[in-house]
């Protein structure tokens, strides 16, 4: 049935496919720019440096110093390498932690970005900026900081190692999934929502055996360029919520801590969306949404829990108290027995039980 909704589209321009790397100059161009400072990690300088090739003239630099969670430090040297290089844009290449040093130098100078993913975390698609500062990560919500043009080049992601490609597309399908019971949801990305969890749920398998199958390769990128989507149209809920609190205060890995809490999540909510469930499951082909998830976590060999990447039993309390202390929407009300429920399952890498209320 279709209900009164909003719909508000993102201006992102997006090119998708195979060798599209080389379009990066003319990409460049288009948006007015003169001279781009690269961003990478570390481990990806010499990535940053072969794009830096293919700029050509336009070149003006690299700063291959982004870490995760984007901490206040390192933007300031990024900007002052912005300035060093007299940029007028920026040119992330890598995941969500790249990206998320290019939105926040966006936000502060108001350059054009150019952003080249090559992992399935979707902070591309979002106008959202987390950031660090004296051990605390805010969330800013903006279109200041959304990016302008986007090249998913498919053969960028051949070189993602397995198991973090299965962690990655969990992170992705988490994106669709609360989409799915979203308060302000709406019938279009309700659809990319479900065709993002089919194309990822069937191509990250394959990848785990044949980590360059091209065809699986497109559609796990596909696939998160769309939950990429779901993430920058609509608010997320307890799921978004959880991993934010455990990454922030845990310092737990980003996409290991989706996976994990994912199917504890959607089992949590499941008793209030059954609507929603069913189109995770149908899109996941099996007969439980929450069940189907861990069971794909599994069979990817990913950890299923928080124990396995470093969290104390001792923390789970401290995390119950850190998730509800500040309200937020959740389809089905958040209460501190549950969530310590939902904890307990997923610290101990237990298959997720659907309350009965
Ligand atoms: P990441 O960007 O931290 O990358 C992890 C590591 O993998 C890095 O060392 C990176 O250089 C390397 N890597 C990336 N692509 C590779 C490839 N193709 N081959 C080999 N190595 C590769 O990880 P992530 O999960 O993409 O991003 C996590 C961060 O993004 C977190 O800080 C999270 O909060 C943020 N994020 C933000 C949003 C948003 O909308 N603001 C959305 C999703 C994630």
């Amino acid at each position: 049935m279709i209900e009164t909704f909003t719909y508000e589209g993102l201006p992102i321009r997006v090119r998708f496919g195979r060798g599209t790397l080389a379009e990066a100059g003319v990409e460049v161009a288009r948006l007015g720019a003169r001279r781009a400072l690269v961003l990478t990690t570390p481990q990806q300088a010499a990535l940053g440096e072969r794009i830096g090739g293919l700029l050509g003239t336009a070149f003006g630099g690299q700063f291959a110093g982004a870490v995760m969670h984007t901490p206040v430090e390192v933007t300031e040297q990024a900007l002052a390498a912005l300035h060093g290089a007299a940029a007028d844009c920026v040119v992330a290449v890598g995941g969500g932690s790249t990206t998320g040093l290019g939105k926040a130098l966006a936000q502060r100078t108001g350059v054009p970005q150019l952003v080249i993913p090559t992992t399935y975390a979707g902070s591309e698609m979002t106008p959202i900026l987390g950031e660090t500062a004296e051990g605390r990560k805010t969330t800013i919500r903006s279109l200041d900081v959304l990016p302008e043009t986007v090249i998913y080049d498919v053969d960028l992601t051949v070189g993602l190692p397995p198991t973090q490609s299965a962690t990655s597309g969990l992170n992705a399908i988490a994106h669709a999934a609360e989409a799915l019971y979203a308060k302000d949801r709406n019938p279009v990305i309700s659809l990319m929502a479900e065709q993002a969890i089919r194309m990822l749920s069937s191509a990250l398998p394959v990848l785990m055996h044949e980590p360059s199958d091209t065809e699986a390769r497109m559609q796990a990128l596909y696939g998160a360029w769309l939950s990429g989507c779901c993430l920058g149209a609509v608010g997320m809920a307890l799921h978004h919520k959880l991993c934010h609190t455990l990454g922030g205060s845990f310092d737990l890995p980003h996409a290991e801590t989706h996976a994990i809490i994912l199917p504890h999540a959607i089992a949590y909510n499941a008793p209030a969306e059954p609507e929603a469930m069913a189109v995770i499951a149908r899109s996941l082909g099996t007969p439980n949404a929450a069940r189907g998830i861990y069971d794909l976590a599994y069979r990817l060999k990913v950890p299923t829990a928080l124990s396995d990447i470093g969290m104390l039993e001792s923390g789970i309390e401290t995390a119950v108290s850190l998730a509800i202390e500040n309200p937020y929407w959740n389809p089905r009300p958040i209460t501190r027995e549950g969530v310590r429920a939902l904890l307990r399952q997923a610290w101990e890498g237990l298959p997720p039980q659907q309350p009965t209320i």
